[in-house]
């Protein structure tokens, strides 16, 4: 764990242990856990079958770290809802909730702050604040359903941070999500999103989880791919794709290789022959994402236009691609806008929630 004692990041059978240590019965652990995940109640003392000496002793050695939204900024262009949570150490990290047609996505934050120094990306401007506990990723969920007064049925865990940067709590997040005495959400509907650290990938592929990987590519030659992303310096896209095949073959999920199109610097014929080669050889789906703009850097998007025709060639060449209907922009909600400090807000109007 990163430190941070948080009754909604231990695993069924850590509550297990944790309701022994408090004296109660063995069955005491499922209703703990059926509280915390599938009622999703952030008040120990609201566990009434529980008894007072356990929540007392819940409540003084494994407290609840609260999530709590701060306001939530609402897109008038497509319903996008944009929250801003605050943590119990006053950080502050942003949820996004995607109204589709085939239910609700969230895209949680894995980290306050980022250190991975993406150039495009706006959530590692500030550096990294701290890793998330695996119940403050779970708690976004809740939050949001809370608000919508609806079940989130998808999850993208693409807000701020490397998720693979927090790994250990990652990982309980994906088995405290999926467990079916809580929560009980599909494998099959999460995604993680790494910019490619290798080993980690390897690992997470050998606990054979039945969810989509993305790797963030964007770039199909290392010389490029180091211009805007720093962890292409420590890991070779070679290995990245090794990696990303042993992925394929040890839980049979396509990757989805996500690629930000950066006018000028990432669209030519050259760089979609090579974004064609490497999606051919993984058998993987490409999303094409025209790119954000920040206000404190000026990468210019691909133009619509544009970035239909690439998509055609790619089509042409037979890859599986999809260019990524971007939602919330006008909340700078999409993809890489995300932040942790509150001023970039103010000029939006915030309704507290
Ligand atoms: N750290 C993880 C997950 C967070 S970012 C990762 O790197 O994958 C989620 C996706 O948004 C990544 O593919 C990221 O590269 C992309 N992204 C970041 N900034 C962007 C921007 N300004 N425009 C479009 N996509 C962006």
């Amino acid at each position: 764990m990163n430190g941070i004692r948080d009754l909604r990041s231990y695993t069924y059978d850590e509550i297990s242990k944790i309701a022994n240590e408090a004296g109660a019965k063995p069955y005491v652990a499922r209703q703990i856990f059926g509280w915390l995940h599938d009622k999703k109640t952030d008040d120990i003392s609201s566990m009434t079958n529980v008894s007072k000496s356990v929540r007392e002793f819940l409540a003084k050695e494994y407290p609840i770290r609260p999530v709590k939204r701060s306001s939530v900024l609402i897109s008038q262009i497509d319903g996008t809802r944009k929250y801003i949570h605050s943590l119990y150490d006053g950080n502050i990290i942003e949820t996004v909730m995607l109204p589709y047609d085939f239910g609700n996505s969230a895209c949680i934050s894995s980290q306050a702050g980022c250190r991975m120094g993406c150039a495009f990306c706006a959530s590692t401007i500030d550096g990294l604040a701290r890793n998330l506990t695996a119940g403050e990723m779970a708690a976004q969920i809740y939050s949001l359903e809370e608000d919508a007064g609806e079940r989130i049925n998808h999850v993208v865990i693409m807000g701020s941070g490397e998720p693979f940067d927090n790994y250990d709590e990652l990982d309980r997040f994906i088995r405290i999500i999926t467990d079916e005495r809580g929560a009980n959400l599909s494998g099959r509907n999460i995604t993680v999103s790494t910019c490619g650290i290798v080993p980690k990938i390897r690992e997470f592929a050998n606990r054979k989880y039945a969810l989509t990987l993305a790797l963030s590519l964007h770039a199909v030659t290392d010389e490029k791919r180091k211009k805007i992303m720093p962890i292409a310096a420590r890991y070779p896209l070679s290995e990245v794709l090794d990696a990303c095949r042993y992925y394929f073959d040890a839980t049979g999920r396509r990757i989805t290789l996500e690629y930000s199109l950066i006018s000028g610097f990432n669209d030519s014929d050259e760089d979609m022959k090579g974004l064609a080669s490497i999606a051919r050889d993984l058998s993987a789906h490409v999303n094409l994402i025209p790119v954000n703009p920040i206000k404190e850097r000026n990468f210019a998007p691909t133009s619509p236009k544009d970035a239909i025709l690439l998509k055609n060639k790619l089509e042409k060449n037979n890859i599986n691609v999809t260019i990524r209907r971007e939602m919330g922009r006008d909340i700078s909600g999409a993809c890489g806008q995300l932040r942790r400090s509150f001023s970039d807000y103010e000029v939006y109007g915030d309704r507290n929630a």
